[in-house]
């Protein structure tokens, strides 16, 4: 099959966090199902700047954006089976960050999607790629669907690809005032309440939802949360109406860039087979991030994005408790600055024993979870969270809240004999420290934690199942316009 895959950000080359590692993942392992795997993003500051030699094609592609026209230059690499086009224009793109600096988006967020989605919808008509499906991503190719359909300049084109869109985290809508509606050029026939109209306002990732063939989020449990009034957003309507178009997947890693036996960050390798490395990271871990930890120390870790969706309020409650026991904990994430500056305080609180690093910052999250004994993730809300993920394949116990695809990725003792993980079912601060507690007396017995440490090591946490499960749907969807 001919596939295009489009997002804002893919890993390597831009990276807020997990859309960027997914957004890498399951198109290279399609390329390695033999599927031809386009894939499309921005040309960020992030790209330019990067290691990576970018082919210019010379291509450019002017396309309007409301009243005005404006020029992209097309820049391309091909990795791990995939080729990926750069849609650089620099008043859009050459900026510190993708999307937001810390307190605020960017104003034009708008044009610069509107404007990255038609460059891509003419880019594809331009390079006469014919694919059998179109899959976008989240609220920054919301639209394509439309585009698609409508054609980037109002001249009706005519969609003849199916079109896949995933929702990576409903919180994120990418809503914009109707007054710059002007923007996309579409007929004003194509904006109402069926399509993409949000409570007067533009609602991109409604109109992903309303626009695609199928749409696909990152866990069977948070495809059935979305649907009710608290966790929907407003679009619990719109999407219920989907019924079986609607189908959630469990994400998955990359094991290839997430293996502790071959990873070139950490500081000793280890397998399930034999874990010795593993203590050899927890010592680099906490000089690297200035805590110490003793024979009986349990090194806790946290690798988020600072925000309040992520739980860090019941985490600030918590923090008197859980320095209480004997543990050392580290903290990698950036975000919101209230959250930034808590953090730091905590590090002064507990010298010694809370190393705090404000930032992102790829090779030392490895470090991290190699070095860890137990990662926490007390998520309000968690579509999916790769983390737990990441721990699992590093032997460091997941401690999270029971929700979305964390539901479906950890399972408790008290579920299951072959535990990966513990979770907690009330989101409060003294949930959050009971589960803590179960998870540290279940380490107490040496040959407990032995074990628990090879479930987790040997739980597939690969894209392989997920992959598969798109290859179907990929195939089924072709297959059904092939036959119309
Ligand atoms: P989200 O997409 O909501 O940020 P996920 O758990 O799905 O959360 O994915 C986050 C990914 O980004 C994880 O692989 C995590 O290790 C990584 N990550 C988050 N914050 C940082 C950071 N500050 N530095 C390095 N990696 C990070």
């Amino acid at each position: 099959m001919k596939l295009g895959y489009i997002a804002s950000e893919i890993t390597p080359y831009a990276s807020t966090g997990g859309l960027a590692e997914v957004a890498s993942a399951l198109p290279r392992m399609l390329a390695k199902a033999d599927h031809q795997v386009v894939c499309f993003m921005p040309c960020y500051r992030a790209v330019l700047e990067g290691p990576r030699n970018l082919e210019k094609t010379g291509i450019k592609i002017t396309v309007p954006v409301g009243m005005k026209m404006f020029t992209a230059d097309i820049l391309r690499i091909e990795e791990g089976g995939v080729a990926t086009y750069f849609i650089r224009r620099d008043e859009f793109f050459d900026r510190s960050q993708l999307y937001n600096l810390p307190e605020r988006d960017y104003e034009d967020n708008f044009e610069r999607f509107v404007f990255f989605q038609k460059v891509v919808v003419s880019l594809i008509d331009h390079l006469g790629i014919s694919f059998d499906v179109i899959h976008c991503n989240d609220w920054q190719t919301g639209l394509i669907p439309y585009f698609l359909e409508y054609g980037v300049n109002g001249r009706r084109r005519g969609r003849r690809a199916k079109v896949v869109f995933t929702l990576h985290n409903i919180a994120y809508q990418g809503l914009f005032p109707d007054s710059d509606y002007a923007f996309t050029n579409l007929p004003f026939s194509a904006f109402s309440v069926d399509t993409f109209e949000y409570y007067g306002q533009i609602g991109c990732l409604k109109a992903g939802i309303s626009g695609a063939d199928i749409v696909t989020t990152v866990s069977p449990t948070y495809a059935r949360e979305i649907l009710t009034p608290e966790a929907g957003f407003g679009l619990e309507g719109v999407l219920s109406s989907l019924g079986d178009r609607l189908i959630g997947l469990l994400n998955g890693i990359d094991t290839n860039i997430w293996d502790p036996a071959t990873d070139t960050h950490i500081a000793a390798n280890y397998d399930a087979q034999n874990i010795a490395g593993k203590r050899i990271c927890r010592e680099r871990a906490a000089v690297r991030m200035r805590v110490e930890v003793g024979e009986g120390t349990v090194l806790l870790a946290m690798i988020s994005r600072l925000v309040d969706l992520k739980g860090m309020d019941i985490l600030t409650e918590a923090m008197p408790e859980i320095m209480a026991r004997d543990v050392s904990f580290v903290l990698l994430g950036a975000g919101q600055e209230k959250f930034e500056k808590v953090a730091r305080e905590w590090a002064e609180r507990w010298p010694g024993r809370v190393g705090v690093r404000i930032g992102y910052n790829a090779p030392l999250a490895h470090e991290i979870q190699a070095g860890a004994d137990m990662t926490l993730m007390p998520s309000k809300s968690e579509p999916c969270g790769l983390t737990q993920f990441c721990s699992q394949r590093y032997g460091t116990l997941p401690i999270a809240h029971a929700v979305g695809g964390l539901v479906d990725s950890i399972l408790d003792p008290e579920e299951s004999d072959r535990p990966t993980g513990i979770k907690f079912y009330e989101y409060t601060a003294d949930s959050f420290v009971a589960a803590i507690d179960r998870a540290l007396n279940l380490y107490r017995a040496p040959e407990k934690k032995a074990r628990i440490i090879q479930n987790l090591m040997t739980t597939d946490v690969s894209w392989r199942r997920a992959g598969e499960r798109y290859e179907a749907l990929y195939r089924q969807l072709s297959e059904n316009s092939a036959a119309k």
